[in-house]
C-alpha cells in the first residue's frame, strides 16, 4: 500500500478512510497525538513517543484502552503494510465518540487513529529562515493536544514570509516555534527554554541536549530573550520530522552562524544516531 489510515482496528488507504462525526476530535480537538518517522520499517524513538502519549493522556484524563506494548505492536504491524520502508508515522488518541457536550462523555472508549505516508528526510544541513511572532497559545503547551490553531496560523505566516518556522515569544521570553523547539548556542553553551507549561517537551530537544552533553558542550535550560536570540552564535530548530536544523536569518536579519563547527558536530551526531537506531530491516 502507498499510504494507510487506521481507526480502531479498521484500516485502508487514507482516501477511503472515514471517521464518525461525533468523534470528539471533530468538535473540540479533544485528543493528543504523536508524530515520528520510520526508516527500514523501524519507528525512531518509539518508546519516547509512546511514553509522552501516555503521560499526556493521563494529564487530560483520557483512558487509552490498550497497553503501551499493544499500541507499539499495532504501530509496528501497520508500518509493515506500506510499500515504503521510510514513513511519516502519525498517531492520535481522541476522547471517544459521543453527542456534543463539553464535559467528558461516560462509557465511551478512546479512539485510536494512525496515518502512515511515505517520507524522505530533508537535507538537515540546509540553512533556514525564521520569523518571530507573539505566542498567543494557551498555558498547556506541555501537552501535545490536537488544538493547534495558533500554531497553524503562525506556520502559515512563516510560509508566506518565505520562512521555515515562526519563533514564538511571550513577555520577551522566547518559548519555541509553531511545530519545533528552539535552542541557541552562545559562548560555547547550548541554551533552551525549560520544559514548563509554555513549551512542548520535544523528543528531539531532549536528544540534542543529550548529544551536547556527550560532546562536552554545557547545557543551560534557562529561557532567553528575543535580543539574545538575535545575538546567538547559532540557532537550532528541532523536531521529529526534521531532526535538527540551523537558522541563519530571523525577521530578515542575518543571525547565528558564528559557531558553525559546533552546530555541525551536533547535527552529525544526531544524524548518525538516527540512522544507527533505525538500521536493519525489522
Ligand atoms: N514544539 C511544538 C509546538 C511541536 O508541535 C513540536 C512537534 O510537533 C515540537 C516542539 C517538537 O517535538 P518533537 O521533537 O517531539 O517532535
Amino acid at each position: 500500500m502507498k499510504d494507510l489510515g487506521y481507526y480502531n482496528g479498521t484500516y485502508g488507504p487514507l482516501d477511503e478512510m472515514t471517521i464518525p462525526m461525533n468523534d470528539r476530535a471533530c468538535y473540540f480537538g479533544d485528543g493528543i497525538y504523536e508524530a515520528s518517522t520510520c526508516e527500514n520499517f523501524n519507528i525512531y524513538a518509539l518508546d519516547a513517543h509512546i511514553n509522552r502519549l501516555y503521560n499526556n493522556a493521563a494529564l487530560l484524563e483520557i483512558d487509552i484502552p490498550v497497553t503501551k506494548e499493544t499500541f507499539k505492536n499495532i504501530l509496528l504491524e501497520m508500518v509493515h503494510k506500506l510499500d515504503s520502508p521510510s514513513q511519516l508515522v502519525y498517531w492520535q488518541v481522541t476522547r471517544g465518540t459521543a453527542n456534543r457536550t463539553h464535559f467528558f462523555p461516560e462509557n465511551t472508549p478512546a479512539n485510536l487513529w494512525i496515518t502512515l505516508r511515505p517520507f524522505q528526510l530533508s537535507d538537515i544541513y540546509k540553512l533556514k529562515k525564521l520569523i518571530t511572532m507573539e505566542d498567543t497559545r494557551f498555558l498547556h503547551c506541555n501537552i501535545k493536544t490536537l488544538n493547534l490553531l495558533p500554531s497553524v496560523i503562525a506556520s502559515q505566516k512563516a510560509k508566506e514570509a518565505g520562512c521555515y518556522e515562526a519563533v514564538f515569544h511571550r513577555n520577551n521570553r522566547v518559548t519555541e516555534c509553531s511545530h519545533s523547539n528552539l535552542l541557541i548556542l552562545k559562548d560555547g553553551v547550548l541554551r533552551t527554554a525549560p520544559t514548563d507549561h509554555l513549551i512542548l517537551p520535544g523528543i528531539m530537544r531532549a536528544q540534542v541536549l543529550d548529544i551536547a552533553r556527550e560532546l562536552q558542550i554545557p547545557v543551560d535550560e534557562t529561557a532567553f530573550s528575543l535580543a539574545e536570540l538575535m545575538e546567538a552564535d547559532e540557532i537550532l530548530v528541532t523536531s521529529s520530522t526534521v531532526l535538527c536544523l540551523v537558522a541563519d536569518e530571523v525577521d530578515s536579519i542575518p543571525a547565528g552562524r558564528k559557531a558553525p563547527d559546533t552546530a555541525r558536530a551536533i547535527q552529525e551526531a544526531l544524524l548518525e544516531k538516527y540512522y544507527r537506531e533505525t538500521a536493519g530491516r525489522q
